[in-house]
């Protein structure tokens, strides 16, 4: 047992992806002993690549922009340790073959060197690092069930990557599981929505009415170029009407030995086609990309798979950059319905919600 799984824990930080990983990073600099729980896993939350046969795709973000000046010095640092490089500086914007003119905004658009799981690699990587260490621990594979106050502690419960149902205090926490099921892990713990409720009636009705589009992303391997131009993205028109949002060619973007498309299906049509059988919901997605695939599919593609991500971006985002669901204890939800959406709002609450906690704590220390 290392020394933040030991005795006195600060800070439980529920969810490892952007957010979580800089909320700790704000933490353990200060000094905090700080157990990360993931449920998934791998860290990296929607900031996900994956492996299809020789190719790798990433199927979450595909890009992020750096425009505050914290999330921009930590993008310097991981740019400086070649984890993180520019790809490309705007994209195709209206998915007609011939529209391959990159659009030059002159906003570069930032990628992970070898796929978008890269950044959180190496913020674990910081976390872990010698003068910062035994000060972290990240448990992955085991689900959170419910998160509650017990007396001036935390008590997060969860089910163990073994299976055992285990139950954890620390004085503070950081919920940054999307907001509906965060919700749901305070309501499991008496929280909220029960009759001695912690989260004040207003906060409670902040929360709920952030909702989220979910997002199909089709990853297809190819056995020759994509018709994709360069730099090897494009959005689509959703006034279109067509079922795709973002097509990316993740060989011409630089991550894929072999070529490998992913095709991000637009909120109305992941919606509205959420429970339809994964077959189905490929056989239409493939035929809105065939387009982009140089001859017949049925012998060009060679590998294909679906994600199906139920929370995939945020449709409400709230004002504020993280909100305290409880004061004594100090709990905070941050993530990407926080003050901005997308990889940079993320990182951006997930820092706001580590200064927040540290300024609670320093001045519970100081209390007589
Ligand atoms: C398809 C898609 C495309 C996108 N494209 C872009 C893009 O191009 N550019 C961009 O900037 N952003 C994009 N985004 C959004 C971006 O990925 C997110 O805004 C950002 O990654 C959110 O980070 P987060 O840390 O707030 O949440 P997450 O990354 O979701 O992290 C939350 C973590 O909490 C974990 N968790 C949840 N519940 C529990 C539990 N009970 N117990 C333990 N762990 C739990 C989850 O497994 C997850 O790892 C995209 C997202 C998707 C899905």
């Amino acid at each position: 047992m290392s020394a933040a799984e030991g005795g006195d824990l600060d800070v439980i930080v529920i969810g490892a992806g952007i957010a979580g990983l800089c909320a700790a990073g704000e933490l353990v600099r200060a000094g905090r002993r700080v157990l990360m729980l993931e449920k998934s896993r791998g860290i990296g939350g929607r900031m996900a690549t994956r492996r299809l046969g020789d190719a790798v795709c990433d199927h979450g973000a595909q890009f992020f922009t750096v425009r505050g000046r914290a999330f921009g010095a930590i993008v310097t640092a991981a740019n400086d340790d070649a984890a993180v490089q520019t790809w490309c500086h705007g994209f195709a914007r209206d998915g007609s073959l011939g529209s391959d003119v990159a659009v030059g905004d002159g906003h570069a658009r930032w990628r992970g060197t070898r796929g978008m799981t890269d950044l959180p690699k190496w913020l674990v990587n910081e976390l872990m690092s010698s003068d910062l260490a035994g000060r972290c621990d990240i448990r992955t594979g085991g689900q959170v069930t419910a998160v509650a106050v017990d007396g001036s502690r935390v008590r997060v419960s969860l089910n163990t990557s073994d299976g055992r149902a285990e139950s954890l205090t620390a004085a503070a926490a950081v919920i940054t599981a999307p907001v509906p099921q965060a919700l749901d892990l305070m309501q499991a713990g008496g929280m909220c929505r029960g009759a001695s409720d912690v989260v004040p009636a207003e906060t409670l009705r902040q929360l709920e009415a952030v909702a989220y589009d979910p997002c199909f992303a089709l990853m297809l391997v190819l056995d020759r170029p994509s018709l994709v131009p360069e730099p090897g993205g494009m959005h689509f028109a959703v006034e279109g009407g067509g079922p795709i949002a973002w097509l990316a060619d993740n060989q011409r973007k630089g991550i894929s030995p072999v070529p490998a498309l992913t095709a991000h299906a637009t909120g109305t049509f992941s919606r509205e086609h959420f429970d339809m059988p994964p077959d189905a919901v490929m056989e239409l997605l493939l035929d809105a990309v065939r387009p982009w695939i140089d001859g017949d599919p049925e012998t060009a593609v060679v590998e294909r798979s679906l994600h199906r991500w139920k929370f995939a971006l945020p449709t409400t985002v709230l004002p504020e950059p993280v909100v305290a669901v409880s004061q004594s204890p100090p709990i905070a939800c941050c993530g990407d319905a926080f003050a901005g959406p997308r990889v940079e709002g993320a990182a951006s609450s997930g820092l706001a919600a580590g200064r927040w906690l540290n300024r609670v704590l320093d001045d519970r220390a100081e209390t007589p």
